[in-house]
C-alpha cells in the first residue's frame, strides 16, 4: 500500500501531526511503543492513546510483553495492519459521510439556535416551544450563523469523499491482486490434477497391456498342452 495513503488515513483517524506515526510503523513488525513515543515526541500514555485510537479501527495491532526490568510493566509492540484492515476503514469513512451528511440537511433545512452558557443547540420547533429561552439554564438562546457550520461541513465531507476514493482504488487494487494469486494458484492445482490423470491412465494402460500378455501366455500354454494330450 502507498504510504501516502496510509499517512491520509492515520490523519483522518488521529489528527495531522501524528501521521509521522506511519513513518516508524511502514515495513516493519512489532515495533517497541518506547522508540515510536520517543520519535513522536510524545508520553507513553499519549502514544498508546493515539495507537489505541488506530487500533479501534483495526489499522494497527499489538501484542504486549511483560517487562522484568520495569517492574512487571507491560510493553506494547506494533504492527501496521496491511490490506484486509482497509475494508473496515472504508466501513468507518463511509459511517462518517453519512453522519456528516444529515448533519448538512439539518443546517440547510432550517435555523438552529444555541445557548451561549451550555453550547447546546436547539431547532426552530423547541426554541420556539421554550420561548427562545435555554431549558437548561434560563439564557437568552442565540441565532447560530448556519453558514460558517455548512462550508465547514462540506469541506469535510469534500475531504472524506475523496480518502474514500482512494481507498476505493487501492481495495480494487488488492482484491484483483488476490484475484490473481488465486488464479495462479487454480490454475497450478488443474495442471496438478491433469498431471495425476495422465499418470492414473498410464498405468491402467500398463496393466492391460500385462493382462493381456499374461492371458496370451495363457493360452499358448493350454494350446501346448492340448497338443501334448494328442501326441500320447
Ligand atoms: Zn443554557
Amino acid at each position: 500500500m502507498q504510504i501516502k495513503l496510509l499517512k491520509d488515513i492515520v490523519s483522518s483517524v488521529v489528527g495531522a501531526g501524528t501521521s509521522k506515526i506511519v513513518d516508524l510503523l511502514y515495513g516493519k513488525k512489532n515495533v517497541n511503543e518506547f522508540l515510536i513515543a520517543k520519535n513522536l515526541n510524545l508520553t507513553i500514555n499519549q502514544t498508546r492513546n493515539v495507537l489505541y485510537k488506530l487500533a479501534d479501527e483495526g489499522l494497527v495491532s499489538f501484542v504486549r510483553k511483560k517487562d522484568r526490568k520495569k517492574g512487571g510493566w507491560y510493553t506494547y509492540f506494533w504492527t501496521l495492519n496491511s490490506g484486509k484492515s482497509l475494508h473496515r476503514f472504508k466501513e468507518k469513512l463511509v459511517r462518517d459521510i453519512g453522519a456528516l451528511k444529515s448533519q448538512l440537511t439539518l443546517r440547510k433545512a432550517g435555523r438552529l439556535f444555541y445557548c451561549p452558557n451550555c453550547k447546546i443547540e436547539h431547532n426552530e420547533e423547541s426554541s420556539l416551544l421554550n420561548g427562545y429561552s435555554c431549558p437548561e439554564c434560563g439564557e437568552v438562546l442565540q441565532l447560530k450563523d448556519n453558514a460558517e457550520d455548512i462550508a465547514s461541513l462540506e469541506k469535510q465531507t469534500n475531504k472524506h469523499n475523496s480518502l474514500l476514493a482512494e481507498v476505493n482504488t487501492e481495495i480494487g487494487e488488492i482484491d484483483a491482486q488476490e484475484e490473481r494469486v488465486k488464479g495462479r494458484r487454480l490454475r497450478a492445482e488443474a495442471k496438478k490434477k491433469e498431471k495425476e490423470r495422465a499418470a492414473r491412465k498410464k498405468e491402467r494402460e500398463r496393466l492391460a497391456r500385462k493382462e493381456a500378455r499374461e492371458k496370451a501366455r495363457k493360452k499358448a500354454a493350454r494350446k501346448a498342452k492340448k497338443k501334448n494330450k494328442k501326441k500320447r
